[in-house]
C-alpha cells in the first residue's frame, strides 16, 4: 500500500531530521544558557573580591590605620550584601580565616580550597562549583593584593546556586515546551499536506486498477489543480481513449464479420441453386458462377487488405519495389470495376492518356491502393453518379485524382478519415482500414494521399506519386 508506505518514508526523512534539529538545537541552547548564567554569577564574584581588595589594599597602605587586622574584620563582618553572598578571607595557609556569616566553616571546608588553589597556580583567580553542606554553592576566590599580612592571603565569594540553577530550569523547559509545540505544529500541518498526496494516490490506484480490469466508464473527480490534478485529467483521458478504443475494436469486429459473411452468404446461395439446378440453365449457371468468382475475389481482397493491415501494424509490411508503370496499373484497377459501376448504374469515367508513368513500386500494392479508392468512390455513390478518374505528369510527379458525385465527407471527418478503422457511418459496408493501408503504401513510394470533400456532393481523392528518373 503506497499510503503507509509514503507517511513512513515521511517520518523518517522529514519529521525525523526536524525532531534532530530541534533536540539538537535544545542541548547547544541549554550549555549556552547554562554557561551564560554561571558566567554572569562569576563576573558578580569576581568584581566584588576585587573592590574588596582594593578596599583592603587602602587599610594596608593607610598610614593613620593603626590595626590592618581589625579593619580586616570589622569590614568582613559587616559586610552589606551578606544575605546574598559570603565574604571570606582566607589566610597564607590556605585556610578560611574570616566569614561574614559568622559560622566557623567545617574543618573540610576550611582548607584544600579548590578556588583558592587555582588562584595561586594562575597567580589571579580561582573558581569552584559544587556542594557544600549539601548545597550547590559557587566559590571565588582572588588574591590580595596586601603584602606582609599572613592573615590575608586572598579574599574569597562564596553564593549558592539553587535560585540560578532554578532559572536555568525554567527557561529550559520554556525551550522544551516551544519545541514540542512546534514539533505538533509540523505534524499537523505535514499530516494534512500528506494526507493531500496519499488520498487522491489511493483512489488514482483504485480508479487505475478498475480501468485496467476493462471499467472505462471509471473517472477520477479532479478536485486541484496541481500535478494531482494532472494526474487525474491524465488518467481520465487514457479511460477515454482506451474506451474509444474498445469500441473502435469492437464495431471492427462487427464490421469485419459483416464483410465476410455477405459474399459468403452469396456464394453459398449461388451455389445451393446451381447444385439443385444441376447446370441445366446455362444462363443461370453462366450468372451464378459470375457471382461466385467476384464475390470470391471479393473475399480475397478483404483477407489480402486484413492480412496487410495486421504486418503495417507490426511494421512488417514489405513492399517489393521495381520499375512500375504507376498508370498500366492504374487501368487494369479501372478495367476491374467497368462491370460493377455499369451494374451500380453509376457512370465510371477513365480519361485515359498514353503516357506511361514509370515510377519504382510494388506494382500489387499501387494497384490494391487504386482499387480501393476505386471501390470507395463507387462504394459510395448512389445509382446515377459518376466516378471521374484523371490523370496528369509533371516532370517529377504523377497526379491521379479519382472524383465522385457521392454522399461526401464532413469536414470535422475528413481529418480523421485515413485513421485506422475510422468509418463516418458505422452502419455501411467496410472495414474502415482500407485507406489507412492505402496511405501507408503511397507514403512507402514517397507519394501522397489527400481526400477533399463537399459534403452531400461529392469527394475526391488525390494521389501524388514521384517517377523514376526522367519520364519516356
Ligand atoms: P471502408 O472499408 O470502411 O471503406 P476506408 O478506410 O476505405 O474503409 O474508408 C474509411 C471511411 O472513409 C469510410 O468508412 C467512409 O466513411 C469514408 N470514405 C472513404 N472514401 C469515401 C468516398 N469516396 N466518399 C465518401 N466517404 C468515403
Amino acid at each position: 500500500m503506497p499510503v503507509k508506505k509514503i507517511t513512513r518514508r515521511w517520518l523518517f526523512n522529514s519529521f525525523g531530521v526536524i525532531v534532530f534539529i530541534i533536540v539538537a538545537i535544545e542541548i547547544v541552547a541549554a550549555v549556552g544558557i547554562s554557561s551564560y548564567y554561571y558566567n554572569s554569577v562569576r563576573q558578580t564574584l569576581l568584581s566584588r573580591a576585587e573592590s574588596v581588595n582594593t578596599i583592603f589594599k587602602q587599610y594596608a597602605d593607610d598610614p593613620n590605620a593603626t590595626d590592618f587586622t581589625a579593619l580586616v574584620r570589622a569590614y568582613v563582618s559587616e559586610f552589606p550584601a551578606r544575605d546574598r553572598m559570603e565574604l571570606m578571607t582566607v589566610n597564607a595557609r590556605g585556610e578560611v580565616d574570616l566569614t561574614s556569616s559568622g559560622f566557623e566553616p567545617l574543618p573540610e571546608d576550611k582548607s584544600n580550597l579548590r578556588d583558592y588553589l587555582d588562584a595561586l597556580q594562575t597567580s589571579e583567580s580561582g573558581r569552584y562549583v559544587g556542594w557544600i553542606n549539601g548545597q550547590k554553592v559557587m566559590a571565588v576566590s582572588v588574591l590580595s593584593p596586601v603584602e606582609g599580612h599572613d592573615s590575608l592571603s586572598a579574599v574569597r565569594f562564596m553564593t549558592g546556586l539553587v535560585n540560578v540553577d532554578k532559572q536555568i530550569r525554567v527557561i529550559i523547559a520554556g525551550m522544551i515546551v516551544l519545541g514540542l509545540f512546534i514539533l505538533v505544529i509540523v505534524l499537523f500541518s505535514s499530516s494534512y499536506f500528506i494526507s493531500s498526496i496519499v488520498n487522491p494516490v489511493g483512489l488514482v490506484g483504485e480508479t487505475a486498477r478498475k480501468i485496467a480490469q476493462g471499467d472505462f466508464t471509471a473517472r477520477l473527480e479532479n478536485k486541484t489543480d496541481d500535478e494531482i490534478g494532472e494526474l487525474c485529467d491524465i488518467i481520465n483521458h487514457m479511460a477515454s481513449e482506451l474506451g474509444a478504443a474498445e469500441q473502435i475494436k469492437n464495431e471492427f469486429i462487427s464490421s469485419v464479420s459483416h464483410e465476410l459473411r455477405t459474399p459468403l452468404t452469396a456464394i453459398q446461395g449461388w451455389a445451393e441453386t446451381l447444385l439443385s439446378d444441376g447446370g441445366a440453365d446455362k444462363d443461370i449457371l453462366g450468372k451464378g458462377m459470375g457471382v461466385i468468382i467476384s464475390e470470391t475475389s471479393r473475399l480475397s481482397q478483404m483477407v489480402e487488405e486484413l492480412l496487410d493491415f495486421s504486418r503495417m501494424q507490426s511494421g512488417q509490411l514489405r513492399l517489393i519495389f521495381d520499375k512500375t508503370d504507376a498508370l498500366a496499373e492504374l487501368s487494369e484497377a479501372y478495367l476491374m470495376y467497368t462491370e460493377r459501376a455499369k451494374r451500380e448504374g453509376i457512370a465510371l469515367v477513365y480519361e485515359e492518356n498514353d503516357s506511361i508513368a514509370t515510377v519504382n513500386g510494388d506494382k500489387n500494392k499501387l494497384r490494391q491502393v487504386f482499387v480501393n479508392i476505386i471501390d470507395n468512390a463507387i462504394k459510395y455513390s448512389d445509382a446515377g453518379g459518376t466516378v471521374t478518374i484523371t490523370t496528369r505528369l509533371t516532370p517529377a510527379t504523377v497526379h491521379i485524382d479519382v472524383t465522385d458525385s457521392g454522399i461526401g465527407i464532413r469536414e470535422e471527418d475528413l481529418a480523421q478519415i485515413k485513421k485506422k478503422f475510422y468509418k463516418v457511418d458505422t452502419t455501411r459496408r467496410g472495414s474502415g482500414i482500407g485507406l489507412a493501408v492505402a496511405d501507408e503504401i503511397v507514403t512507402r513510394h514517397g507519394g501522397t494521399l489527400e481526400l477533399s470533400s463537399v459534403y452531400g456532393e461529392g469527394t475526391t481523392v488525390s494521389l501524388v506519386l514521384p517517377l523514376l528518373g526522367n519520364r519516356n
